[in-house]
């Protein structure tokens, strides 16, 4: 038997050295990151990537030949657990999106050349990338209707498309462009990945995309998604990352590990809230004794704790997989907690808004910045919808349909038959009554 739940001992303390280390050393810098500026947050970070270095957990993500620390999907998960309690964790260790996940591309993808053009700089924290697919006009969840194009002119390929929610695009140094490169080929090899750098004459960056998570428009934020024109770009021929319509396969393979992340970080998240929402009903009082002692807000403490527990379990199984049986093996597992996943985090959250009144509304507590940040685990890496056509898709693989449209468990069916199967029982009983 192998089953086993425990961590080994020598990781537990790396990662109970972490949950300490971002609670007290990180946690305090989300409360003056307005004062702080994005220089100011550079400099925070500083000292605080040393020590993460010291402990050998930098960049955790990337195989150890690119200073990464080969760990597994499960390692990562618990990880990922612990910096996804603050926003800006990620930072300091080396693996904040979406420079992680367009490192893991180059890492995957790139040829020497550009991984020590693009790769090596972005992990030394020297440059800042985009990944740039969603389009405004077709279906990001459809990523087969894309439109934007890549078209070789000689030598080079010229890109035309509109882009949006590039994530960090108006102040990345490269992005990694999705682009149709062979139309007539078939859905999932018709489209490319290409290196385009930020400079390049026609990159036409045009805003800051307004949005729930920050209401208001601007220009050069960090954690911003991009709005942005290729117009008549044109790159050289070693701009094409991986081969010419592998663009998808690419994706896939940074998307799958990425999904994984995503849910240990909202379980960090969620944890936190479901942290509040205890605390809150310990010593809020109302209608006769405090709120742990009405049973709604037991109920929302003992839901809250199991769908924790089964979200936790499903994301860390789904690691599990990867590791042992590959990525294909836990494609379902994958699609089934990214859904999942993202809905447990909403309804944490909105318990612990609601328990804490009008105080959980205001922005005196994180809950509400975190409610915004829920909305979208939603949509992003796949809409909740698709996620579940493809589970309800590869689970039907698995039925077929009962033969001459009798539901197989359908009663009288059965006791005919199994009247047929016991004949000689039955007739020996019924001789004897
Ligand atoms: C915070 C955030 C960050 C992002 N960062 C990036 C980034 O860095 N780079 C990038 O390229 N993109 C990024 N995106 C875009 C994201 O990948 C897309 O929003 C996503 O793929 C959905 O595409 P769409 O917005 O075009 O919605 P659509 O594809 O138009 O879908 C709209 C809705 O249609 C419904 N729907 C779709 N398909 C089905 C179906 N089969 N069955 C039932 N209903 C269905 C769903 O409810 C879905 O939400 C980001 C988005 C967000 C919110």
């Amino acid at each position: 038997m192998a089953w086993d739940f425990s961590t080994e001992p020598q990781f537990q303390r790396q990662l109970d050295w972490m949950r300490g280390f971002v609670r007290e050393r990180v946690w305090p810098l989300e409360t003056v990151l307005d004062e702080l500026g994005p220089e100011g947050l550079e400099r925070a970070m500083a000292p605080l990537r040393d020590e993460v270095k010291a402990r050998d957990l930098w960049a955790a993500h990337l195989d150890p030949k690119l200073g990464g620390q080969g760990f597994g999907q499960v390692k990562l998960g618990l990880m990922h657990e612990i910096l996804g309690t603050s926003p800006i964790a990620p930072l300091a260790f080396g693996n904040a999106a979406p420079d992680s996940g367009n490192s893991e591309i180059l890492a995957i993808a790139g040829t020497p050349e550009q991984k020590e053009r693009y790769l090596y700089p972005l992990l030394e924290g020297d440059l800042k990338s985009a990944f740039s697919m969603t389009e405004p006009d077709t279906a990001g969840s459809d990523p087969t209707l894309l439109k934007t194009t890549a078209v070789r002119d000689g030598e080079e390929w010229v890109i035309n498309g509109h882009k949006w929610f590039s994530s960090n695009g108006s102040i990345a140094d490269f992005l990694i462009v999705m682009a149709v490169t062979n139309p007539d080929a078939r859905p999932h090899q018709r489209a490319s990945m290409l290196i385009v750098d930020a400079d390049t004459p026609g990159v036409n960056v045009l805003r800051d995309v307004a949005t729930m998570e920050h209401p208001w428009e601007s220009f050069g934020r960090y954690g911003n998604h991009a709005e942005i024109v290729y117009q008549d770009v044109r790159v050289p021929p070693d701009a094409l990352l991986g081969a010419e319509g592998a663009g998808f396969l690419i994706a896939q393979q940074r998307l799958y590990p990425g999904r994984i992340h995503h849910c240990m970080r909202w379980l960090g998240v969620a944890k936190r809230a479901f942290d509040m929402l205890c605390e809150r009903s310990l010593y809020r009082y109302a209608h006769g004794s405090t709120l742990s002692g009405h049973q709604t807000v037991q109920n929302w403490i003992a839901d809250s704790a199991a769908q924790l527990q089964a979200a936790r379990l499903m994301t860390l199984q789904a690691a599990w997989k990867m590791d042992t049986d590959g990525v294909a093996a836990a494609r379902q597992d994958i699609a089934l907690i990214k859904f999942y996943g993202a809905q447990v985090l909403h309804d944490v959250i909105d318990r612990a808004i609601q328990a804490h009144g009008a105080l959980g509304y205001s922005s005196d507590l994180p809950l509400e910045a975190m409610y915004r940040f829920a909305r979208a685990a939603r949509i992003y890496d796949g809409p909740d919808e698709v996620h579940r056509a493809s589970v309800a898709r590869q689970i039907l693989r698995g039925y077929e349909p009962p033969l001459g449209e009798v539901p197989s468990e359908h009663v009288p069916t059965r006791r005919e038959a199994a009247r047929r199967q016991f004949a000689d029982l039955l007739e020996s009983v019924t001789a004897n009554d």
